[in-house]
């Protein structure tokens, strides 16, 4: 079959402009566009050869190609296109001809490209669920995977979400014939346009249900329970939010589920508090243990740790335990442990203790000789934080 001439196509000149062709393909389109000639095969076949013949002439390139050689410029078989024709890539240059605003209401935008082909998605989408889940410091620190029962709509399970009592059941509405969407001419200065609707019968899902499922009366889910695994990164904190795309509730009639939105909350540690990355710990040492030095056991995230309290060592020191603190969530970088010395002073003593501390008091070494090597408790812990 030999192929019609591109200029002939778009009912222009040899030497029109770019302007012209332009003009004269939106008024062919417009001529021949599906959504006015519903079902009408040779519109269907028209619409795309001028659609072909736009894009050839639309290109300088192309079009110097085609005046030297003609449909042999581009190959036999082939037009100005490499292959097949889709629907979907004509309707995609008519959004650079009209622009969006006006391709959106003339032909319905997204819902008219998507009556084109593929499947449409059925029913309503379903809500997002938001949870929270407590997690211990141990937990965050090393990531864990938690599964949690969640109360929430689900896909009903007897009719497999479809809401109908059996395949019988589901009917193609009548009123839209299945596309989900109704079509109005209305009169413009630019002529007869369509506007493009969601069908109120069927509300865009394309089909109606004459006999309902009893198990989830027609809303193809029901209010049960699913069992998640959620796997939660190292590192997290108080207040973060996670979150689990389609893990909400199920859609209605097959609709798209929802998603689920994880809230963080910390569980209070008895020991160890939390400074971001770091971890803040504080201990407590007798007086002797202080003066004599002592080797103690001290909590971490990740178990216990033995440290060594040099003999001397003055009430607000702080040692660090390097990459014992939180991971960062996404990154490599590690917080440490702080370990606040506090020394603890008797609140009661006897009268022999008394005795032998009135006699220390007045030895020299009792008397406090901070020198200038000693930095005040708000310097240290200062740098601590640093
Ligand atoms: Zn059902
Ligand atoms: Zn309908």
């Amino acid at each position: 079959m030999s192929k019609r001439d591109y200029y002939e196509i778009l009912c222009v000149s040899k030497n029109a402009s770019a302007e012209e062709i332009k003009k004269s393909y939106r008024k062919v389109a417009m001529q021949y566009h599906p959504d006015r000639n519903p079902g009408d095969k040779s519109a269907e076949e028209k619409f795309k050869e001028a659609a072909e013949a736009y894009e050839v002439l639309s290109d300088p390139d192309k079009r110097a190609r085609y005046d030297r050689y003609g449909h042999q410029a581009f190959g036999p078989g082939t037009g100005g296109f490499g292959g097949a024709q889709n629907m979907d890539d004509i309707f995609s240059h008519f959004s650079d001809i009209f622009g969006d605003d006006v391709f959106g209401s003339f032909f319905g935008g997204e819902s008219s490209r998507r009556s084109s082909g593929g499947k449409r998605p059925t029913g309503q989408r379903g809500s997002n669920l938001r949870i929270k889940i407590k997690l211990t410091f141990e937990e965050i620190a090393n990531g864990v995977n938690k599964q949690v029962k969640v109360k929430k709509y689900i896909v009903c399970s007897t009719c497999g979400g479809n809401g109908a009592k059996d395949k019988s059941s589901i009917q193609t509405c009548s009123t839209c014939g299945g596309t989900g969407q109704v079509r109005k001419v209305t009169n413009t200065f630019l002529g007869q346009m369509q506007t493009v609707t969601v069908c109120p019968t069927c509300n865009g899902e394309g089909s109606t249900v004459t006999n309902k499922c009893n198990a989830c009366k027609g809303e193809g889910r029901v209010y049960g329970e699913e069992t998640i695994s959620i796997d939660v990164p190292a590192g997290v904190q108080e207040g973060m939010q996670l979150s689990m795309s389609g893990k909400g509730n199920a859609g209605e009639r097959g609709g798209m589920p929802g998603d689920l939105l994880i809230q963080i909350e910390e569980e209070a540690h008895p020991d160890l508090q939390r400074d971001g990355l770091n971890v803040a710990y504080d201990l407590h040492i007798s007086i002797p243990e202080a003066i004599f030095g002592t080797q103690v056991e001290v909590p971490t995230i990740d178990g216990k740790a033995k440290i060594k309290i040099p003999a001397g060592t003055q009430s607000g020191k702080i040692f660090r335990l390097k990459g014992k603190g939180f991971p960062e969530v996404q990154g490599y970088a590690k917080g440490d442990q702080l370990i606040h010395v506090n020394i603890w002073t008797p609140q009661t003593i006897s009268a022999e203790e008394k005795d032998i501390l009135e006699k220390l008091s007045h030895s020299p070494n009792f008397k406090p000789q901070p020198g200038k090597n000693d930095k005040s408790f708000f310097e240290r812990v200062k740098e601590a934080f640093q």
